[in-house]
């Protein structure tokens, strides 16, 4: 498999080229330069979920990685979830099931990428005597993620930005009580957005990433989205579903990389009708779809706060789909969108994308009424932004077509909203914040790349 940028200036990477730099040196995404076609009734007869994993991963990385030691690194990751099973399922209404992805070390479905990558690059950094310094900026959830999986590696750093007072104290706690020489927990006096921006500009400044062996795992970085493909397939295969029945998903979405791997599964070959981009206020992606405008505006803060983004990064992917692969095209509404904060398709393309993709915003009020009512009428409980995905689901599933809906993470890490809501404390919630004890440990910035240039500079090693 080779790779390309969105944008034209890089083609015919190997997929470990692309795992290394995470961003383009034009400022472009990497891509596949084709789809691989799954046969998917083949893969109904696989039920174990590291085995789905590397069926559906391999494709993608080729002859880089041999067969069985993908097969080694894959079966460790997974090995690292708690429940017997990898993912479960909780159906609430007949057709109406959550999907949980929250079994992991960290409580969100970013462990499923996190927990994979760094053994990944491990495997490469062993091969070669190398160390590497990664660079993440997250809006709560890929960052505990990320430290977490790094944590155990001898071969990696991991300076992880996180926008002030705008994640959970869980989230927080997470972060910054993982004691490590290789961890350092950067808090920016800014957005997500900004904090995304420090880490865009230090990766495009290709003379300082190489020098201080720089890479980046948000989630722009093709890898995340090749290894979130897979839960797609497994809710299908284990859901016992009859060949007639329409299938969506509904998916809370912030950055666009959850639903853009479902994106991929139906141009592998998942028998899926619509993707459902549940959004909160930051509403950029349900304003493109009402309207064909794609339009920057300022971040509203929420209480799911792993979606507060301006700009959905992996978004750029499915417009270079839209605009037929077309680097010159996909490079001129990027500009257009760097100069104007704005860009539109045509009507044409607008109506491309809602042949898979439909959108729903949900207010805070409603996140707040769903989980309360769901907690009455079901005794579960929901963290916010799942609760996204069943009020999108909902509103838009008028036919009783079969909806899943991503449980994106464990309500422990939004206990404040949840307990707000539930109107009660939640049973595990010292239990849970127990595993965080340590004092809490992190730097704390302005919002300017400079200081964190001079951490990396600092602590770097090679
Ligand atoms: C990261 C995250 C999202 C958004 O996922 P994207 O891939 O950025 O669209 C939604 N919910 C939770 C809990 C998250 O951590």
């Amino acid at each position: 498999m080779k790779y390309l940028s969105t944008r034209g200036g890089e083609k015919d990477l190997t997929f470990k080229d692309i795992l290394f730099s995470g961003l383009a040196s034009d400022g472009g995404l990497y891509v596949p330069d084709e789809w691989p076609q799954i046969d998917y009734n083949a893969l109904k007869k696989i039920d174990s979920y590291s085995e789905l994993a590397l069926e559906i991963i391999y494709p993608f990385i080729g002859e880089d990685i041999k067969k069985s030691e993908l097969k080694s690194l894959i079966d460790n990751a997974y090995a690292k979830f708690s429940k017997s099973k990898i993912i479960t399922f909780k159906n609430l209404k007949q057709r109406e099931h959550i999907v949980e992805l929250f079994n992991g070390p960290t409580l969100a479905f970013k462990d499923f990428a996190m927990q994979l990558i760094v053994p990944i690059f491990d495997y490469y950094l062993l091969q070669e005597n190398k160390k590497l310094n990664l660079i993440v900026a997250t809006s709560g959830d890929t960052g505990s993620a990320a430290i977490n999986a790094v944590h155990q590696s001898s071969k990696i750093n991991i300076f992880c930005l996180f926008p002030k007072g705008r994640i959970s104290d869980f989230q927080k706690k997470q972060m910054t009580t993982v004691h490590g020489d290789n961890i350092f927990p950067i808090e920016v006096d800014g957005t997500f957005d900004d904090c995304q921006n420090i880490v865009k500009s230090i990766l495009v400044d290709r003379d300082f990433s190489e020098e201080f062996s720089i890479a980046a795992v948000n989630s722009i970085n093709w890898s995340r989205v090749m290894i979130q493909i897979v839960y797609y397939f497994y809710t299908l295969i284990n859901n016992n579903i009859s060949e007639d029945e329409i299938i969506n998903f509904s998916v809370p979405t912030g950055n666009f990389g959850d639903i853009y791997a479902g994106y991929v599964g139906i141009k592998m070959g998942l028998p899926v009708n619509k993707l459902i981009i549940a959004t909160n206020e930051n509403d950029i992606l349900d304003r493109f779809i009402n309207s064909g405008s794609y339009s920057i505006e300022g971040v509203t803060k929420t209480t799911s706060p792993s979606m507060d983004i301006a700009i959905a990064s992996n978004f750029e992917r499915l417009l270079f789909d839209l605009l037929q692969r077309s680097s010159v095209m996909t490079s001129e509404k990027m500009n257009e969108l760097k100069n104007n904060r704005s860009f539109s398709v045509t009507k044409e393309q607008s109506n491309l994308v809602k042949k898979t993709f439909s959108s729903r915003k949900i207010n805070q009020n409603e996140v707040n009424d769903l989980i309360k009512e769901t907690y009455k009428e079901f005794n579960y409980i929901m963290d916010p932004h799942t609760a996204i995905g069943l009020g999108a689901s909902r509103v838009l599933n008028e036919r009783g077509d079969n909806n899943f809906i991503l449980g994106t993470a464990h309500p422990i890490k939004f206990s404040d909203t949840v307990e707000k809501a539930i109107g009660h404390p939640m049973q595990s919630t010292n239990e849970f914040f127990e595993m965080y004890k340590n004092e809490e440990k992190f730097y704390s910035f302005m919002n300017s790349a400079e200081e964190v240039r001079k951490v990396i500079k600092d602590n770097y090693s090679k």
